[in-house]
């Protein structure tokens, strides 16, 4: 492989400092651009170590603070801020592939801004395909590049795919490890604290994600991210609870065959993937498959009942249109205000579901009635979780 120049949105963040770890670990990438959205002293370390051309802050006054400090250790490196910055940073001439990992909704814009430039996408970022998944597919398609699966379930499903018509698929088992609340009881999950949803069984991850997991919203966005990736009804897409996280997600085929993929729950493997695709590169500092270590891999259905996000992600893909944008809205605000202790764990699917129902669906959206529509779920969810 020749060297690729890259770009990671979110670099201070979980899957950014992994993705760097890979980095680190090759001769043949270059880092062209990096942003964080406030951490500047890590964004500061990440410079010195692997100078890239612009990096952007969306903070404006910490963007300001990390230039001084730039300056005064007399780095070349060019400091950018706020949204206009991460396009900036996203479209940079001399990238080749952008990797976005940025949490949430705003990972929308600087992502259709790099499509259009030509760039190929690794995609932790599912809000974005949960967001305006026709959109942005499309756009990938007109723009002939490729959006390669960081997220480990779909760069699973993805490496499952290789060599396979689309066409013999018959469904998609995405698995799911259960979060930290899988065994508890109706009564247990009324009393979930913030810092119990926080210990995630399996992966150390971003606030969000985790408590994404505990709620099993985090599937539901993948179901959805799964349906726009590979381009199936959701009747195909099946979620399997799988505690060991081993086994990161499956394909069945119509002539009865299933293919899995399997690996110790490590993001640097789908990252690596994701950066290296189609080829594949050593990676020694990723711990092989032990299976006679392991003995058991375990599979249960998920409790929909006790978990009503991943019902409401089904609900909101099945209606399309704006609903899903508006699902992961309301999921942004409301799983902040449980970080914030302003509403209970099990608050989260219900002023959820209150946002879809009160939500007027638009069919066939354009990216201004998305975004319109993300914004009016925002507003209405800081309205009920105020009432809480
Ligand atoms: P983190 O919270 O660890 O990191 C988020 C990154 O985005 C940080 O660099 C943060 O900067 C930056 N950021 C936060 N808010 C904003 C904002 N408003 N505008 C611009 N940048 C912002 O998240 P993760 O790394 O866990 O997750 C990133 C994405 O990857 C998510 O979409 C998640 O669903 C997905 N993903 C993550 C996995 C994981 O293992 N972590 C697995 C699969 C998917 P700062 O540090 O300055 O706050
Ligand atoms: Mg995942």
């Amino acid at each position: 492989m020749q060297n690729k120049n890259i770009v990671i949105l979110g670099s201070t963040g979980s899957i950014g400092t992994q993705t760097l770890d890979v980095v680190r670990k090759s001769e043949k990438l270059n880092v062209v651009g990096l942003s964080a959205h406030s951490n500047i002293d890590l964004l500061e370390t990440q410079i010195i170590e692997f100078n890239p051309q612009v990096v952007c802050v969306i903070q404006k006054d910490k963007a300001y603070e990390l230039q001084n400090r730039l300056k005064a250790i007399k780095c070349k490196t060019e400091v950018v801020s706020g949204e206009e910055g991460l396009l900036i940073t996203a479209t940079l001439a001399q990238a080749e592939l952008i990797i976005t990992a940025v949490v949430g909704m705003v990972g929308l814009l600087p992502t259709i801004a790099a499509i259009k430039q030509g760039k190929n996408i690794a995609l932790a970022n599912k809000e974005t395909l949960v967001t305006a998944g026709e959109i942005v597919m499309q756009l990938a398609e007109e723009n002939n590049i490729s959006i390669i699966p960081v997220d480990s379930e779909h760069s699973a499903i993805f490496q499952c795919l290789q060599g396979n018509a689309p066409s013999a698929v018959s469904k998609i088992i995405l698995t799911a490890s259960g979060g930290p609340f899988r065994e508890y009881s109706s009564e247990q999950l009324q009393q979930v604290t913030v810092e119990q949803a926080l210990k995630h069984p399996n992966w150390v991850m971003g606030n969000k994600i985790t408590i994404d997991s505990a709620t099993l919203m985090n599937k539901g966005l993948e179901v959805i991210e799964a349906k726009h990736l590979f381009n199936i009804m959701p009747s195909q897409i099946e979620v399997i609870v799988h505690k060991e996280s081993i086994i990161h997600s499956m394909v069945e085929y119509q002539d009865g065959s299933t293919i899995a993929q399997l690996s110790y729950p490590d993001m640097r493997h789908p990252i690596s993937y994701a950066i290296y695709y189609p080829s594949r590169v050593d990676t020694p500092y990723i711990k092989k498959l032990n299976l006679s270590r392991i003995q058991t891999l375990s599979f249960e259905e998920p409790r929909m009942d006790l978990f009503p996000c991943l019902q409401l992600a089904y609900e909101a893909l099945k209606t399309g249109g704006t609903m899903p944008a508006v699902l992961n809205a309301a999921n942004e605000v409301v799983v902040e205000s449980f970080l914030n202790r302003q509403v209970t764990f099990m608050e989260i699917p219900r002023i959820i579901h209150k946002v879809m129902q009160k939500h007027i669906c638009i069919n066939r959206p354009t990216l201004n009635d998305l975004l319109e529509c993300d914004r009016w779920a925002r507003e209405y969810s800081r309205k009920k979780v105020e009432k809480c």
